[in-house]
Formats: C-alpha cells, sequence, structure tokens
C-alpha cells in the first residue's frame, strides 16, 4: 500500500485546488511559517475521517473551509481526495486503487465518496480499522499527543496499545453488540 496522491480544494488556506503526488520513499513538505504544512497533515487526518474539529485547530467543522483572505473570497465548500495504492490489498477492498473523497459545505452538508460512489462515514472507518492508518491512529503523531501520552493515565495508554495491537476492533464490535 502506497499514498499516491492528494488533492486539497477550498480546505484550509489551499483557495485553489492543488494535487501533491507522493513518489516512492520519504517525502519532506518545507516552507515558511504559516505556508500551510500541518494544513496538510490535517488534509490527510480530515479526509480519513477526522470528527473533531478541535484535533483540526478549529471550533466548528466548518471552519476548515477556506474562509477567505485579503484578496480571495470566502468558499462554500472543502474538498479533499486521497488516493492510495493498494495493489497488496493491504486495505480491506478488493479495488488495486482507492480513492477517498470528503466535502464539507458551509450549511453543513457533507459527503463521503469511495473511488467516485457515495459511501457513509462508517464504511471509510472500517476500511482503515486495523490498518494502523485512518482516524485515531498513531500513523499521525502531533506533538501534542506525544505529551498526552506520556500523562495520560494507565487507561488510557492502555487504549492505545489495544488499538496498537488490533484489538481494538473486537471491543468497538463488542459495545456495538451489547448495544442492540
Ligand atoms: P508553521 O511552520 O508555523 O507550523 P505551517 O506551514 O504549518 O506553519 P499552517 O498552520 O498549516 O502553517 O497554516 C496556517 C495558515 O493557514 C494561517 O495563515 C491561517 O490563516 C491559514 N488558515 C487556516 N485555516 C484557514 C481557513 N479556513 N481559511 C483560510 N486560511 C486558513
Ligand atoms: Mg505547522
Amino acid at each position: 500500500m502506497q499514498l499516491l496522491s492528494l488533492t486539497i480544494d477550498g480546505f484550509k488556506s489551499f483557495a485553489n485546488k492543488t494535487t501533491i503526488k507522493f513518489e516512492e520513499g520519504m517525502t519532506g513538505i518545507v516552507g515558511p511559517n504559516g505556508s500551510g504544512k500541518s494544513n496538510i497533515i490535517e488534509a490527510i487526518r480530515w479526509v480519513m475521517g477526522e470528527q473533531s474539529a478541535r484535533h483540526l485547530r478549529g471550533d466548528k467543522m466548518v471552519d476548515v473551509i477556506f474562509n477567505g483572505a485579503a484578496n480571495r473570497a470566502p468558499l462554500n465548500r472543502a474538498l479533499v481526495s486521497i488516493t492510495f495504492d493498494n495493489s497488496d490489498h493491504y486495505l480491506a477492498s478488493d479495488f488495486n486503487e482507492l480513492t477517498i473523497t470528503r466535502k464539507l459545505f458551509r450549511n453543513g452538508d457533507s459527503e463521503y465518496l469511495l473511488n467516485g460512489n457515495k459511501v457513509r462515514l462508517k464504511d471509510i472507518v472500517d476500511l482503515f480499522i486495523d490498518s494502523g492508518l485512518g482516524r485515531e491512529s498513531f500513523s499521525i503523531i502531533s506533538q501534542g499527543r506525544i505529551e498526552a501520552i506520556f500523562n495520560g493515565k494507565p487507561e488510557d495508554r492502555r487504549a492505545i496499545i489495544e488499538t496498537v495491537a488490533g484489538v481494538a476492533k473486537y471491543r468497538k464490535n463488542k459495545q456495538t453488540a451489547e448495544r442492540r
């Protein structure tokens, strides 16, 4: 599995549609303060299902939509697409290539697409479950997260270990079953 490309359009500081292609190996993103490096990471988090506006440095989710600049009017929707090479079927899908798209409109309407077809958030979350990627995974570690792990309660650290070990899925399924 490999990250192939990321398209950001109307998300945070990316008023113009921008596509980043990732080559094999390591990619570094450099730029002056405030140029949008962290926004790129947040776009990746967001398209993979992040539900917390706070994790994206906002108060409300619509804060991710480009809200204008000196010479640019605010936009009405944010769109992020991410494409993975899945020819090794690392992600639980028969597709060799997977493109996930998330859209959010200023009126609060939102949409997830998987290879162009409308899906639910749950489908996106399930796709990444146990992959080490996706929402609440440890593939993206922010500065604050490291502190939280160090200073956290033992139970919280246990939850981290369960997630990394792949046990969290069964706990979640059990909770869902018990609620029915
Ligand atoms: P640093 O090197 O300081 O970490 P950075 O390259 O990570 O900087 P970001 O934090 O990604 O920079 O980008 C911050 C910029 O994004 C700020 O100028 C901020 O105004 C802009 N920004 C954030 N949200 C929006 C939005 N919804 N609409 C327009 N601009 C936004
Ligand atoms: Mg930054």
